[in-house]
């Protein structure tokens, strides 16, 4: 049996783990038939680590020891807070992996060693280098860093093979982005990446819950935005009708006792079309029409070049998402591959391959750098000799691997040290870039002015760039792998962050690990893994009961009734054996508890 490499789809909200067993894709569940785990690390009370949904329910009642999102922070030189620790934005990311790869055990009976990770393809090289270590961290070789339209793209084309160019369209909760995807019998290429980090389904929501204000205003004068809970009633709310309205052409918004008017309880009953609904968020989806515009241009192509479009990310279970792509391009997109755990199941297709590639299989991936990396240089800018102007050696959207070179010259005669800046971005002004890395190359000749030291930089498929300077008539050489890029962790780093990271999970550290990442876990057994899990979520229950009836008590009349129901609701479902019951009944109570704190 070759070995396994599964596939992960580390997202900003949701995460899944995938497979490939026998041929089929298999996305591993995360508890009983649920796939996908939140993106969400916290300590419990009692100091337990909690990953996924348990964490996710304690952050309204503990936010200061509760992590969401940790993926804006990736390559962040950052420390993240976390109860009275902080951590680097990879150890919590690895948290979230470790977690998968336990599920995998669990799910496979094997240890699991090796995975393919998914990063968006606008992925800065630190941004890749993080989602790398928090592998290493979690105890994972990671045996690629995969672009998530490339992912999805093979999750498509593993049902149907031919050559062909294809826009990947990715809407999920709070983030959107088009890739340019070439696909080929065993060749995928992204062409061009863009996106907006602020757009998606939750803005679909918001607009829902606007219009229920505005009713509530028009009809009865009341101001519900100043009412917490029924706030968050309404936003739970908001998203069913949306959901509802994907199928339906109507969708009733009713909440009994939604809140207090002039002594009385307003009850909210409230029919939305879908016609309505699109009209809202029309303009919304008209950006991503103009970003798909965009992505196009860049990558040189028109719409006409495109063979097939690609829906990936919840939100694209919108109608109106797949209606306006075909008007603006002439063509149906497809969907029928689970749009929420299509990147995982691509990214687990690509660890099958990776395996495979010894048996004799043959998969080349080409991915493109999202980013311009360059050097400083004395130069002209504006009409006026400038010391910082910012020489390009590898363009956006060049695929990788690559490596570039280009000669430069000493400034004075004598001159034996040179200064190497490595910077990523667009500007002519190198100081309007990112610096990324910094190095300097002594003992130069120390010869005549013009001394030509020739540059050289390499990436990989991986986002690694590694910068030599090699002054041309001696071969003196120096090189750097952007040891100034923020938060890049060394090897030692690396071992005790997962020494610590495993801790936290209570696993035995290791004295004698090998110097090599992985290959050390053991298969976790299931059984109690479950069980551990359904206690946490007790305990995260009874939490939740505790702090409401603290709130109770300043709490006006209405939401206290409210508050009452909630936690009543909760306490009821506590002794069974229900957990879906019990985390409807959490998510009811965090959400109140999260408006009346607001
Ligand atoms: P993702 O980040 O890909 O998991 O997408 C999450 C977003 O998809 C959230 O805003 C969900 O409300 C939204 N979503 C999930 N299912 C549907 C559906 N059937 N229709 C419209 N939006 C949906």
């Amino acid at each position: 049996m070759n070995e396994v490499i599964v596939g992960i789809d580390l997202g900003t909200t949701n995460s899944e783990v995938a497979v490939v067993r026998e041929g089929r894709v298999e996305v591993i569940p995360v508890s009983g038939f649920d796939r996908i785990l939140p993106s969400v690390v916290g300590i419990a009370d009692d100091g337990a680590l909690l990953v996924g949904q348990a964490a996710r329910n304690q952050y309204v009642l503990h936010p200061d020891r509760t992590v969401r999102s940790v993926k804006r922070r990736m390559g962040e030189a950052a420390r993240v807070a976390m109860g009275d620790k902080d951590y680097a934005p990879q150890e919590i990311s690895a948290m979230i992996l470790h977690r998968l790869k336990t599920l995998a055990e669990a799910h496979l009976g094997h240890a699991v060693t090796k995975a393919v990770i998914t990063v968006p393809a606008f992925f800065s090289d630190a941004q890749r280098q993080a989602t790398r270590e928090a592998g290493e961290i979690a105890g994972l070789e990671v045996a690629r860093i995969l672009n998530e339209p490339t992912a999805a793209a093979l999750a498509y084309e593993s049902r149907h093979q031919g050559a062909r160019k294809a826009l990947v369209y990715d809407l999920g909760g709070g983030t959107f982005d088009v890739s340019v995807v070439n696909l080929e019998a065993d060749v995928v290429e992204v062409l061009a990446s863009h996106g907006n980090n602020h757009l998606g389904g939750d803005d679909f929501d918001q607009k829902i819950v606007e219009f229920v204000l505005d009713h509530l205003e028009q009809t009865y004068g009341v101001d519900a935005s100043q009412t917490p809970t029924a706030m968050a009633r309404l936003r739970r709310a908001a998203e069913a009708a949306k959901i509802e309205l994907s199928d339906a052409p109507y969708a009733t918004l009713a909440e009994e006792f939604l809140l207090e008017h002039e002594g009385a309880p307003l009850h909210l009953v409230l029919e939305i079309s879908r016609e309505n609904y699109e009209a809202m968020i029309e303009p919304y989806i008209e950006e991503t029409l103009n970003t798909i515009h965009t992505a196009l241009s860049s990558a040189g192509l028109g719409a006409s070049d495109i063979q097939e479009i690609l829906l990936v990310g919840g939100a694209t279970r919108t109608p109106l998402v797949a209606r306006r792509i075909e008007q603006a391009l002439g063509m149906q997109p497809r969907g029928e591959v689970n749009p929420d755990l299509c990147v995982a199941m691509g990214a687990a297709i690509q660890g099958a391959l990776i395996a495979d590639a010894g048996a004799g299989a043959r998969t080349v991936l080409i991915d493109i750098t999202p980013y311009t990396f360059g050097t400083s240089a004395l130069g002209e800018f504006e009409g006026e000799e400038y010391t910082h102007c910012f020489v390009p050696l590898i363009r956006k959207n060049t695929p990788i691997p690559v490596s570039k070179s280009d000669v430069f010259y000493t400034v004075f005669d004598g001159q034996k040290i040179v200064d190497v800046s490595v910077f990523q971005g667009e500007d002519r002004d190198a100081l309007n870039n990112i610096q990324i890395g910094h190095f300097m190359v002594e003992g130069l000749r120390g010869a005549p002015a013009g001394n030509p030291v020739v540059l050289q930089f390499s990436l990989d498929i991986n986002g690694i760039l590694q910068v030599t300077a090699r002054e041309k008539q001696s071969g003196l050489e120096q090189s750097i792998t952007i040891e100034n890029v923020i938060a890049r962790f060394d090897r030692e780093k690396i071992d005790a962050a997962r020494d610590r990271v495993q801790a936290l999970f209570g696993e035995p550290v290791d004295p004698a690990r090998p110097a090599r990442i992985g290959g050390s876990a053991q298969p976790a057994d299931p059984s109690s893994a479950a069980a551990g899990d359904a206690r946490r979520l007790r305990v995260e229950a009874r939490a939740l009961v505790e702090k409401a009836e603290r709130m109770l008590a300043n709490a006006s009349a209405e939401n206290a009734e409210d508050l009452v129901d909630a936690m009543e609701a909760l306490k009821d479902a506590l002794p069974g054996q229900d957990d879906a019951l019990l985390k409807t009944g959490m998510d009811q109570l965090a959400d109140l508890l999260y408006y009346l704190e607001a």
